[in-house]
């Protein structure tokens, strides 16, 4: 019987080589469109920076919102490739700022690096450009100025949908009287990623995010961003910010459908609902209350432990693939901590089983989009290609990276050695920095 559900919840989530190469041909259909303007799913939105040299030179100050936490660092760039250690500091934001009024939100922000440059005694006559990275879906008319096209990732503060986030940051900055600072450059995350391994890194030509929310940027041809060409005539590339969690051309299943719907924003980041660490753990949690209504999974007791939308999260999906010893006491442990006293062993394999289909799904996916950013540039894999990579599902969640390659050894063959991941650890706000310092010698 178990088996038996167990199968059809692993067809539910299978991703074989085939649908990989559906995802490739699809992804491609819909970069196309959103380079050229026209309704896709893809915004590819234009950055108006392309990677740095490693000759820039200067001290910067960048802050990185977006996620779970917000940092505000500061550092040298010292030419010939070499960047100081960046002195940081990570303030909480509290979960009030995320639905309350947007004007709260900037001023907050604007108080951090107020209280950041008192802390580290930075001189108020000292000039400095400030690298701003914001992780949403950003309109961008300049490399200092877009305007928020939608929130994602649970953010939802008012009144700032539409506004260019550059003016309420440097409005804020001006409340507080913190005149030193000039917003210099505004970055996704993942363009700061991408950017800050460039900085070193010449083979470095995408940038990925799979943490709480999940996207990717690349290195285009300005001549292939079609709707830029009004406005621009001069050649050679630009980082274009795919903004791919919004990816729509995906199989979903009767688990994505309950998700969606319960989400605070149904229909759009459908890539991202299967792939990233907010969704994940929920993913899991579906499933469970499932089996336990069919009385699969712990005898059909306890259900009320997953009544609850967000209570299982990612990292339990973590601990529980990283129990590696037969009788699987970690993971009895967890449960018990959840409040399911007993559990078998049959059900705590049943777990773990579902854990790596619902993983092993988000890797393939994630996979199968990176593998048709790459071909978008070099259809052959005729180059080498590095690709920073930064955020807890691919640094922490295990075998996640090693399932990712091998899926792309699936799709290229023996040239997928062509490609390295690395894990860029932190580098959106680094990279933030490095491009007000591009910026700047613009
Ligand atoms: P952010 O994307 O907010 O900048 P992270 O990259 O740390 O920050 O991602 C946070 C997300 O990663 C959360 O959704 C969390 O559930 C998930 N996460 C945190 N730790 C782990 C872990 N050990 N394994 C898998 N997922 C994790
Ligand atoms: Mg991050």
């Amino acid at each position: 019987m178990t088996l038996q559900e167990l199968k059809s919840i692993e067809k539910a989530f299978d991703v074989p080589l085939s649908e990989m190469k559906r995802i490739i041909r699809a992804f491609h259909s819909e970069m196309g469109k959103g380079l050229s303007d026209s309704d896709g799913s893809l915004k590819m939105i234009p950055t108006y920076v392309d990677r740095p040299t490693g000759d820039e030179k200067g001290k910067f100050i960048a802050l990185d919102l977006g996620g779970t936490n917000f940092r505000i660092l500061e550092m040298e760039l010292k030419g010939g490739k070499n960047i100081s250690k960046p002195v940081s500091r990570q303030f909480v934001l509290d979960r009030k700022y995320l639905a309350g009024d947007g004007k709260a939100l900037f001023d907050f922000i604007a108080g951090c690096v107020e209280i950041f440059l008192k802390g580290k005694g930075i001189d108020k006559a000292a000039h400095f450009d400030l690298g701003f990275t914001f992780s949403f879906p950003v309109e961008q008319t300049g490399i200092a100025s877009g305007r928020l096209l939608r929130w994602t990732k649970g953010f939802n503060a008012k009144g700032v949908i539409g506004k260019d986030v550059v003016r309420l940051l440097d409005e804020a900055l001006a409340g507080k009287h913190v005149n030193n600072v000039k917003v210099a450059a505004l970055a996704n995350d993942t363009v700061g990623t991408m950017v800050a391994r460039a900085y070193e890194d010449p083979d470095c030509d995408v940038g990925v995010i799979l943490g709480t929310g999940t996207n990717a940027c690349y290195r285009e041809y300005i001549s292939n961003i079609k709707k830029l060409h009004s406005g621009m005539t001069y050649a050679g590339q630009m980082i274009v910010n795919t903004e791919w969690g919004n990816f729509n051309k995906l199989r979903t299943n009767s688990y994505d459908k309950i998700l969606d719907e319960g989400s605070g924003n149904r229909g759009s980041q459908i890539l991202e609902k299967m792939v990233s660490g907010m969704y994940l753990g929920e993913i899991f949690r579906l499933i469970a209350k499932d089996l336990m209504k069919k009385k699969v999974l712990f005898a059909g007791t306890n259900i009320g432990v997953f009544g609850k939308r967000g209570c299982f999260k990612t990292e339990y999906m973590s601990a529980i693939e990283s129990d590696h010893s037969a009788g699987l006491p970690d993971m009895a442990r967890l449960f018990k901590k959840l409040g399911i006293k007993d559990t078998t062993l049959r059900d705590r394999q049943l777990c773990r089983n579902i854990c790596r289909i619902v993983s092993g799904r988000a890797s393939r996916i994630s996979a199968a989009a990176l593998a048709a950013v790459i071909m978008k540039m070099d259809r052959e894999l005729s180059r080498k290609h590095t690709i920073a990579i930064d955020g807890s599902v691919f640094e922490k969640y295990p075998g996640f990276s090693d399932r990712m390659r091998s899926a792309l050894k699936e799709i290229f063959g023996n040239r997928s050695s062509r490609v390295s991941m690395v894990l860029a650890k932190d580098g959106s706000g680094k990279g933030a920095a490095i491009i007000a310092a591009v910026a700047g010698s613009l």
